[in-house]
């Protein structure tokens, strides 16, 4: 399948992106704004620039692929289409970046994944993590992996299936799997709660996002095509709590260039979505302050925006809130947050003031997308913010097993 930038044809430099876009936020640089990696990918494409250049490599490496600049463009620009199209071309000429090649082949063999995953879990359930987050590298990772606890005990006993719900397969992925099986487990007893028949697919694999934003269309397709293979047919919906696995799990009838692939795109749904279509059931009380986080990947690539937030609304006595900036990226976006650190905090840093100068201060952050938990949670315990971070169905869950949905009610 051969790169095109037609997406970015209808592009009338007229800047109402600019705004919208994080990274030109944090420098104020024009060639880091949507209107000027518009540019530097247009003379790529014509061969003004080499892809070879420098800085070119350096603007478009510093983009968050968020697509926050999408939805806000009154011409349709295709900007994600476009940097796809872009960063396929640079990792053909140049190669891709020796850090990234390494985490991205570690994502292709669960065999390699799922150890690095349990050290820490191990590192988490010892509280070492937890002792050693802190500001610097070292510690923000580590917050980051202290991030990931779960929040709530594990309600006892579950909800007995329907027998004539629609049935639903859950998407595992990698991350979520390792660092949050307590998630997966909520989602599957929220589901079943709302009538749904959940089932468990084996063959399953990474989804192939990482690989799909850092211009290895080979590798995301090998893995797109494994996960076909295991999901297609197997139920009428396929559930995903990862706002960007369920991205990339939507697109790819585009990513496989294949009908059958379509067919299956059309059978995801972000996990928010098939609960709100069922209500979702009202829960029992939760006392909190909660401000939604949106995921880039839910709302501008999925365009799933009210789903997340009939979740929280049918938590009785959950005080929802967006505070300003919401709908900016959090800095996480894949593994930029890896090869691209400096700027990766400075992004960051705008959404921890907002959660800071918020009156009254959120005791909760609820978003519903592993690296934006472990980024916005980690960067809440580095700087010491007494903030907890959830995902939506975390909350749900919870608020199910005070109200006794599961068995006796929770404490
Ligand atoms: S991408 Fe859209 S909003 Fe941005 S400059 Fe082009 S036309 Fe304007
Ligand atoms: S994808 Fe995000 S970081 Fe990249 S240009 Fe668009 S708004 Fe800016």
């Amino acid at each position: 399948m051969g790169v095109s930038f037609a997406s970015l044809d209808p592009c009338v430099h007229c800047g109402f992106c600019l705004q919208a876009c994080p990274t030109y936020l944090a420098t104020g640089d024009e060639a880091d704004s949507p209107r000027g990696r518009i540019v530097l990918m247009r003379a790529l494409e014509r061969g003004t620039i080499p892809p070879d250049d420098p800085a070119l490599g350096q603007h478009l490496d510093a983009c968050l692929g968020c697509r926050g600049c999408e939805p806000v463009c009154p011409s349709g620009v295709g900007y994600g289409r476009g940097l796809e199209a872009a960063r396929a071309l640079l990792a053909e000429s140049r190669g891709i970046p020796l850090l990234a090649r390494a985490i991205l082949a570690t994502f292709r063999r669960s065999w390699l994944w799922q150890p690095v995953f349990g050290g820490a879990r191990v590192l988490r359930s010892l509280g070492v993590a937890g002792a050693l987050a802190g500001p610097g590298r070292t510690g923000f990772a580590m917050a980051m992996v202290a991030a990931t606890t779960p929040r709530f005990p594990a309600p006892r006993a579950g909800r007995r299936p329907s027998e004539s719900g629609p049935t639903v397969a859950l998407f595992r992925g990698c991350v979520m799997n390792a660092l949050f099986a307590h998630v997966h487990a909520a989602t599957r007893r929220t589901l079943t709660a709302n009538g749904y028949r959940v089932i468990d697919v084996d063959g399953q694999v990474c989804c192939g996002a990482l690989h799909d934003h850092a211009g290895d269309q080979r590798g995301a397709r090998a893995l797109a095509a494994r996960n076909l293979r295991a999901l297609a047919g197997r139920a009428d919906y396929v559930a995903v709590n990862s706002a960007g696995c369920g991205a990339l799990l939507k697109d790819y009838g585009h990513l496989l260039d294949s009908p059958a692939a379509g067919q299956f795109a059309e059978t995801v749904r972000d996990v928010t979505e098939l609960l709100a279509a069922r209500g979702p059931i009202s829960g029992g009380e939760l006392e909190a302050d909660v401000a939604y986080d949106a995921p880039c990947h839910l709302q501008h690539a999925q365009r799933v925006h009210e789903a997340p937030l009939s979740v929280l609304r049918a938590i009785p006595g959950l005080r929802l809130r967006l505070l300003p900036g919401s709908d900016h990226c959090c800095g996480s976006a894949g593994i930029y947050a890896l090869l691209e650190p400096g700027l990766s905090r400075q992004v960051l840093d705008a959404k921890l003031a907002s959660f800071r100068d918020a009156e009254p201060r959120p005791t909760i952050v609820a978003t519903g997308n592993p690296g934006c938990l472990m980024q916005i949670g980690g960067g809440l315990r580095a700087s010491g913010l007494p903030i907890a971070v959830a995902h939506p169905v975390e909350l749900l869950d919870r608020s199910y097993a005070v109200a006794g949905l599961y068995g006796s009610p929770a404490a």
